[in-house]
């Protein structure tokens, strides 16, 4: 059977925006209803060792680190459902009607005041096979995340643009050597970024280049190199390398979202600098959904937190 939810504030996502969100506006009364999503705990259930996440000297597991979060939201009043939104009515309400619809896979209906999308965004990947089992393994698309298991190390980084010549700078603080992959023979990242990767002595560039495969060895596995094929020459090689660093790019997860609210050409939510407030009044946005520059898991929770007090204040003054 089917159910209709009233409730003040709706979360969408489970991920550390989601839950601050959760946390910070049950601690506020609000009662909040947090749907998860396909992803219970979001990106970091995919990964192993957190170690910049503050609060632990030592590193801990991405899956328990996200159900703590979800134990802290639930122990302060969050109700959680595991289900996902599919689709959404985001006109603004009416006085008579002062409900914003939300419509879910198990066929239920949340009408909410105001609410939180935290819904996250994805990496792109290439696609190959090797990819998906070697994740944890060597292969990663987060330097920040996993850059300092490469100390003294030789690493490629995969993509031409601002993501990855970020991410190759960024992993020569590490890495002994980086080499950047790229499918063409330009980059698109900005000039200036270009400038400072063609002037890293530790880097070096592979142009015209595709990944075939990536190589590992041993049990469990650990990455040892790339296949590789230049596409001009349409020849074949091998490079050897420690890590690989996926860097084309993430898509958020707004499709629900398209002609609802207002979304950048690349899919981000767009909020109004320095706070987390969207196109729609009383509906905001925090985590990875509206950030492309920084995607992670504190700067999720800092903006959720944001977005809790600020849907806070919309309640309080709607009302
Ligand atoms: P996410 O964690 O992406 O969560 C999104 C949530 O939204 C999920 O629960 C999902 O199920 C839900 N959802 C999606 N669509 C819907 C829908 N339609 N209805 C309801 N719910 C929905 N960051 C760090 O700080 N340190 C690290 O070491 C680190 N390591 C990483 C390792 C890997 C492999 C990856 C992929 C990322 C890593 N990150 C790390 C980045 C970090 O995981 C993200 O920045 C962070 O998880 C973003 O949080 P979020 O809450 O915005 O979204
Ligand atoms: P992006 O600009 O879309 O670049 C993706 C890169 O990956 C492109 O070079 C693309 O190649 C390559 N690529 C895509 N699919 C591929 C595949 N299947 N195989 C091999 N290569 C593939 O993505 P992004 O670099 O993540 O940047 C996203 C947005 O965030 C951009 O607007 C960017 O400016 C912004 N950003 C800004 C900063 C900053 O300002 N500091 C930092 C990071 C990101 P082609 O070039 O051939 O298309």
């Amino acid at each position: 059977m089917t159910e209709t939810f009233l409730t003040d504030i709706l979360i969408l996502g489970a991920g550390p925006a989601g839950y601050t969100a959760a946390i910070y506006a049950a601690r506020a009364n609000l009662k909040p209803i947090l749907v998860t999503g396909l992803q219970p705990g979001g990106q970091l259930t995919i990964t192993n060792e957190i170690e910049n996440f503050p609060g632990f000297a030592n590193p801990v597991q991405g899956p328990w680190l996200m159900e703590q979060m979800a134990e802290q939201a639930k122990n302060v009043g969050t109700v959680i459902h595991y289900d996902l939104i599919t689709q959404c009515n985001l006109s603004t309400p009416k006085k008579d009607d002062p409900y914003f619809t939300f419509h879910a896979d198990s066929g239920n209906i949340y009408k909410a005041r105001s609410a939180i999308i935290a819904t996250g965004a994805q990496a792109r990947w290439l696609g190959l096979e090797a990819e998906t089992r070697l994740q944890g393994f060597g292969v990663s698309a987060c330097a920040t995340c996993d850059g300092f298991f490469y100390r003294g190390k030789k690493v490629a980084v995969i993509g031409g643009g601002n993501s990855a010549v970020e991410e190759a700078l960024y992993l020569t603080h590490h890495a002994d050597h980086v080499t950047l992959i790229h499918r063409r023979d330009s980059l698109k990242a900005e000039k200036i970024q270009q400038d400072r990767l063609f002037n890293n002595p530790k880097i070096s560039i592979l142009w015209n280049s595709v990944v075939e495969d990536i190589l590992a060895d041993g049990n469990p596995p650990v990455v040892t190199g790339l296949a590789l094929r230049d596409v001009v020459k349409n020849e074949s090689y091998q490079i050897a390398v420690d890590g690989v660093f996926v860097a084309i790019g993430h898509t958020p997860n707004t499709k629900i979202f398209n002609d609802q609210i207002e979304l950048d050409n690349e899919g981000y939510i767009i909020t109004t600098p320095g706070t987390t407030k969207t196109s729609v009044p009383g509906i905001y946005a925090a985590g990875d959904v509206q950030d492309k520059h920084y995607r992670q898991a504190i700067t999720a929770a800092g903006t959720g937190c944001m977005a809790a007090l600020e849907a806070e204040r919309f309640l309080a003054s709607s009302t």
